[in-house]
Order: structure tokens, then sequence, then C-alpha cells
């Protein structure tokens, strides 16, 4: 439900609109409360809804998102502002809260855009496709992606040259050039922090080559291949559009890796990747896929399996660490790296190279509460003040965290942790209320 109001009052603020947020949301407004959902992109459905399937069952991720995704969009019990950032949120008392927030121009009117993209062909502006992780590119006047939510345009104004096209074919006339940025002060009783993770930029880590050679993408720019939302219809190499014939995965970029600052695991990498070969397996059957890595760790339900599994379609594992990639004349690249199990120097020849890139913190969480001290980890994830006994638990009483904005997970930890963070936040709403 979309609403238009300056001040207004909740039961619960629920900050990111990932799967984590969505699935909190989702459950508070079940139980009777009413929740605004803020989310800073355009759309909802955080990572996950541009995923391509998931581990360990394959499923596809936009079937699971799609249905969940429009049951919060329709909730009457929650409020969604999408494109929408908190300035800050100021403790008054217990169960009393208030957020400044602001809704970002989008420069259509949603409630009245049919989607019918005639305003995405009439653009003239051809700008980076953020949504297909730059793979593509997209018109300043844009649908931010087939399954959005909400699926209504929006208007890309630092690109836009207010040339007036969109405007003019737009048969619903819902753009409008005129929108401002809209404030709102709003009470709340209390805080769920779901703002998620940032993926590691392989761009500091120059000897990897990301950004220079064409053929090196990250593991979300595969993700993005292999959805059924896809930016082509087959696997491409960027860098002179064939299709690859022998793929290698670099595990564990910019995790575990004290040179780059994150010693940390970030749990979803492994199983991301084998599952990516799996998919390739059957996208591109005369392939050869070969993961790098330095330990698998399949710890997870069915994981292990998943694994045995990934090997049987044949897909190569070598315990090497990556030292550099470089690129040859024709675009493939070479993979100098340690062999760790027989202890030499080795190089390897590729023609398309994915880094798999890690979880690193989302630093916004940090600045929500100016005046309060939110503790956030060593690693700047939001501290779990009793990580065994009560995990959502914040620093600030009043305020729970939720998936990702907690440390790196997968999926259905991330739903767990949305499901103790509504409990949580439930039980303090009773009790500070008697
Ligand atoms: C390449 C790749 C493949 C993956 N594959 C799988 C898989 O197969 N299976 C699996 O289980 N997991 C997989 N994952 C992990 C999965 O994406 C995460 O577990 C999941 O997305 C975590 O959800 P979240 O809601 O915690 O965070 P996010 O998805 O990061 O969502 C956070 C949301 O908060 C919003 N936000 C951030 N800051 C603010 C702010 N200040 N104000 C308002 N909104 C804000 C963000 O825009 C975003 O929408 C994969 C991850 C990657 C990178
Ligand atoms: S006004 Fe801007 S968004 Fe609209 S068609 Fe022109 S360049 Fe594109
Ligand atoms: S803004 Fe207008 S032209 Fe563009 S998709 Fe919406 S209804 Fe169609």
């Amino acid at each position: 439900m979309q609403v238009k109001m300056k001040n207004a009052s909740f039961d619960v603020l629920v900050v990111g609109g990932g799967i984590a947020g969505g699935e909190a949301a989702l459950n508070l407004a079940n139980n009777g409360l009413k929740v605004l959902l803020v989310e800073k992109e355009l759309s909802i459905g955080g990572k996950m809804i541009l995923l391509s399937k998931v581990f360990p069952t394959l499923d596809c991720a936009a079937c699971i998102t799609t249905p969940k995704v429009s049951e919060i969009s329709r909730h009457p019990g929650i409020t969604i502002f999408t494109g929408s950032e908190i300035v800050s949120i100021a403790k008054k008392a217990e169960n009393d809260f208030e957020a400044d927030v602001v809704k970002n121009p989008r420069y259509v009117n949603i409630d009245d855009c049919t989607a019918c993209q005639l305003c995405e062909e009439a653009c003239p502006v051809i700008t980076s496709d953020q949504y297909q992780f730059n793979l593509i590119g997209r018109k300043a006047a844009f649908i931010p992606f087939s399954i959005a939510s909400p699926k209504a345009a929006a208007i890309d104004i630092e690109n836009c040259t207010l040339c007036g096209a969109c405007e003019k074919v737009c048969p619903t006339k819902c753009i409008d050039f005129t929108q401002e940025k809209e404030e709102y002060r709003v009470k709340v009783r209390s805080v769920i922090i779901a703002t998620g993770f940032k993926l590691f930029d392989p761009l500091a880590m120059p000897r990897y080559g990301y950004g220079l050679h064409k053929n090196v993408i990250t593991s979300m720019q595969m993700e993005r291949q292999l959805a059924p939302t896809r930016p082509f219809n087959t696997i491409l190499r960027p860098g002179d559009g064939k299709m690859p014939c022998k793929i290698a995965y670099v595990l564990c970029t910019g995790s575990r890796d004290v040179t780059v600052g994150n010693p940390v695991c970030s749990q979803i990498c492994c199983m991301y990747s084998i599952k990516q070969a799996q998919l390739l397996m059957g996208a591109l059957p005369m392939a050869d896929v070969t993961i790098y890595y330095i330990n698998i760790r399949s710890f997870g339900k069915g994981f292990e399996e998943f694994y045995e599994q990934a090997k049987g379609m044949g897909v190569n594992f070598v315990k090497g660490k990556i030292g550099k990639i470089s690129e040859k004349d024709n675009g493939d690249l070479i993979l100098r790296y340690e062999d760790i199990n027989e202890n030499k120097v080795r190089e390897a020849e590729h023609d398309m190279v994915v880094l798999s890139v890690g979880v690193l913190a989302n630093k916004d969480a940090g600045s929500l509460f100016p005046g309060e001290k939110l503790e956030l980890d060593s690693f700047n994830f939001v501290q779990q003040t009793d990580t065994l006994a009560s995990p959502s638990r914040t620093s600030i009483s009043g305020v729970f965290v939720a998936g990702t904005a907690s440390g790196p997970m997968d999926i259905p930890d991330s739903i767990l942790s949305a499901g103790a963070a509504s409990s949580e936040t439930l039980s303090y709403l009773n009790t500070k209320n008697e």
C-alpha cells in the first residue's frame, strides 16, 4: 500500500526492504501491527529478487521472491516508501521513537503508471543499467526491472536531458518533473534494522584485473546472466560477445583476506559459486568450469551433498590461491596460482573468470541513530548484544536487527533472523505497553 502524508505514526519502522526486512514487516503486519517499510532503492526485494536460482535446491529465486513481494506490497498493514532515506531516528522514551524520512522524487506518479514502457522507448538517453550490474544499458526513463515492485517507471534525473519526449508519449500523463523531495516526521514504537550487506568491490584488488580485463566479471554479474530476467539470451563474455567454454571461479575474492582488510568468511560464496557452476553446466553443456578455492565451506543442510553433486556433474575443483590474472590479446585470461596440495606455482588459461566477491557490512546502519550509541562489531555489522539467547537485540532497547545487517548469512538464515526480530519486537511492544 502506498500513501501520501507528511506526519504519521506506526508501530514499527523497518529500514531496508530486502528479504529480511520484507519478511519481518509481513510477520508484524500479520499480527495486526502498522508497519512502515523504508527502502532506498526503487524496488523492494533486495539482492534476492535479482538472483537466478538458490542453493541447495536450485529453486527459482524470482518464483519465491515475487509472491512474497506482492504479498508485502498489497498488505493493508504495510506502508512502503521506496527511493527513500532515513535522515535520523531519535529515541524519546521506551516505545517512542521519532524518525525523519526523505522520499526522493521519482518524477513518475506510480499510482497512474501502467508500466507500458512507451517512455522508455521514446527516451533518447542510454546509460548503464545498475540492476543488471552494468552488463547492459538502460534509458533515462526506465522501469527498474521486469519483476520490480512497484512496477512503475522512474526518471534518472542525473542523466536526463529534459527533452520531454517521455512526457509526450505517456498515455496516462503520469510523468511529473515538478516532483520534489518530500520530508516526513514519523512516530514509531520500535525499529528493525534490515539494511543488508554490500558486495566487496574487486577494483580494490587490481591484481585480478577487474575493470581492466573485460572478461573478468563478478558473481553478481554471472547471477544476472543466469537469471530468468537475464540481459542476454545466453551466457556471453562481455569483451567480445563470444560464448565462453572454459570458465574459472575465484573463491574468497575479498573474503578471508587481511590484505584487503576483511579476514571474515562471507559464508555464501562457496555455495553460490557451486550453484552457478551447476547452472552453467546446464546452460553451456560443452563448457569446462573450474573452481579455485582455499577451503570449501559447505556447512548447511544439504550443502555437502550439493557440493558432491557438482563434482559428479564434472565441475573441476582446484585447491589453489590465485596470485594474478593477466589478459592475452584475444581476451583469454591467464591465472597464476599457488597449487596448495602440490606446493607449486602454476598457470592455467581460461576464457572467462568469475570473481566470487564477498560480503561486507553496509555502514548505513551506523548513522541511523545520531543521538544514541548503536554498537557495531569490529567489522561494522550491527552488534548483536546477546548472540545466543536473543540474537536480534541491539545495544538500543526497542531496536532490533534482521538478516545480513548483523553479518553474512544466506536466505534461509536471513528469513529465520527476520522471524526472531519480529517476535522480539512483538514481545517488546507487549511488555513495554503493560
Ligand atoms: C552472487 C550472490 C548469489 C547468492 N545466491 C544465494 C543463494 O543461491 N541462496 C541463498 O540462500 N543466498 C544467496 N545469496 C545471499 C542472499 O543474497 C542474502 O542472504 C540475502 O539477500 C540477504 O537478505 P537481506 O535482506 O539481509 O539483505 P539485502 O538483500 O542486502 O537487502 C537489504 C535491503 O536494504 C536496503 N537498504 C540498505 N540500506 C538502506 C538504508 N539506509 N535505508 C533504506 N534501505 C536500505 C537495500 O537497498 C536492500 O534492498 C547470494 C548472494 C550473492 C551476492
Ligand atoms: S525527458 Fe529525460 S527521461 Fe524523458 S525522454 Fe527526455 S531524456 Fe529521457
Ligand atoms: S510513465 Fe507513462 S509511458 Fe512510462 S511506463 Fe508509465 S504509463 Fe507508460
